[in-house]
């Protein structure tokens, strides 16, 4: 039965995911079902993508409407989702001008592609480099593998983009060693690092890279493909610290379900982009992009309010638990150190127990849909809890 399914995708399908032995057939808000019928209650949301849940009925309609009328144009013409999902994110972050990509790495291609334009042009070609924090996930491709700042993935792909270096994580010295070492075009950072074990920047870390930022004339760029969208209870990670990127990266959450990225581009660097300069076949997706226009349309003020509320509920509740080292995280971005289990072992119970969760490196980490109903969310820490 379930055999079938996992044998032909472990012979045919490239091997490069340990896949957990559950083949998902169906869901319905936060519970998803396996081929036998078997109920769990989903804390991963597919890696912080299906923000409300599996087949929600408010982003479902307006996939659908979109895909029976118009699924493909190409960016040789206008269409309608693409140009009022722009206007909607310039709305809410005061941003300028988005590009639209398919993936958290083509965001970040494009926000890298920027920075070096911009530099170019503003500072000389010199000004290349882009620093990148050490323990930072910033995407698969052969020049985010170069951004991202953990030498285990690096080690089969040389060489890999040339011009990036990795700073401290909350270590501002560093950053400024490296600004004054390197010839620098821009800082890209995540708020807080996600496949890096759901580590936090504080927010006086963020405040004092934004200001030598300005001070060295470097973009300030900040990762959001995972933070992004309401996660951790504001629209945008970066917006807790009251910071003012140049550029935002953006992905996961904001699709629900289908792909895209998207690279925002502030006021310094609106104009970097010329006709030819970037682009995409699949970018900007009408039906990707309707998608998406419904799942901004919710993250209102009381959705973020709630995000932070059973955000903090977790914190509290997993925090007092004995055999729980540590918790860390935001809103519905939680991490959480076991003191004695391995995570993949507390995953591995839950999973038994009905409940999905991931990990992050030495971490459990929790990524429920922001609209996760409060009693599936006690009964999986109740779960966990146990699992722990
Ligand atoms: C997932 C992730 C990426 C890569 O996104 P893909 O869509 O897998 O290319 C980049 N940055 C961060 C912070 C991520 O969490």
């Amino acid at each position: 039965m379930s055999g079938r399914i996992q044998q032909l995708d472990q012979t045919f399908v490239a091997n490069t995911y340990g896949r957990f032995p559950v083949t998902l057939v169906r869901g319905n808000g936060s519970l998803v079902y396996d081929e036998s019928g078997k109920e769990y209650i989903d804390m991963g949301s597919g890696i912080a993508v299906t923000s409300f849940g599996i087949a929600d009925g408010v982003w479902t309609d307006a996939v659908v409407s979109q895909l029976k009328v118009l699924q493909h144009t190409s960016n040789l013409y206008y269409t309608e989702p693409c140009a009022i999902l722009a206007e909607k994110l310039c709305q809410l972050t005061g941003m300028k001008k988005v590009f639209f990509g398919n993936s958290g790495a083509e965001a970040n291609e494009c926000a890298i592609k920027a920075a070096r334009k911009w530099a170019a042009e503003n500072k000389g070609a010199e000004y290349s480099t882009i620093i990148t924090l050490k323990n930072s996930f910033h995407g698969r491709t052969l020049t985010t593998l170069a951004a991202t700042g953990q030498e285990h993935y690096h080690e089969l792909y040389q060489p890999l983009t040339p011009g990036f270096v990795h700073a401290a994580p909350n270590d501002l010295a560093d950053m400024e060693r490296l600004l004054d070492e390197e010839k620098v075009a821009g800082i890209l950072v995540e708020c807080i690092q996600g496949e890096g074990g759901v580590c936090v920047m504080e927010d006086a870390y963020l405040q004092g890279v934004e200001r030598l930022a300005r001070e060295k004339n470097v973009l300030l760029m900040v990762d959001e493909v995972q933070t992004g969208n309401g996660r951790t209870g504001d629209l945008y990670a970066y917006m807790h610290a009251g910071i003012h990127p140049d550029v935002v990266s953006t992905a996961k959450g904001l699709g629900g379900g289908l792909p895209i990225g998207a690279c925002m581009l502030g006021e310094r660097v609106e104009h970097v982009f010329g006709h030819g300069d970037h682009g995409s076949t699949f970018g900007g997706n009408p039906v990707a992009c309707a998608g998406a226009v419904s799942i901004v349309n919710r993250l209102d003020k009381q959705l973020l309010s709630e995000v932070r509320n059973k955000g903090d509920y977790l914190l509290k509740r997993l925090s007092s638990h004995p055999r729980v080292a540590s918790v860390s995280g935001r809103g519905l971005m939680i991490g959480i150190l076991p003191r004695e289990k391995r995570a993949g072992e507390v995953v591995g119970t839950c999973m038994d127990n009905g409940v999905l969760c991931l990990t992050a490196k030495d971490r459990v980490r929790l990524l429920p849909a922001l609209n996760i109903p409060e009693k599936l969310l006690e009964k999986a820490c109740d779960v966990l809890m146990e699992a722990l």
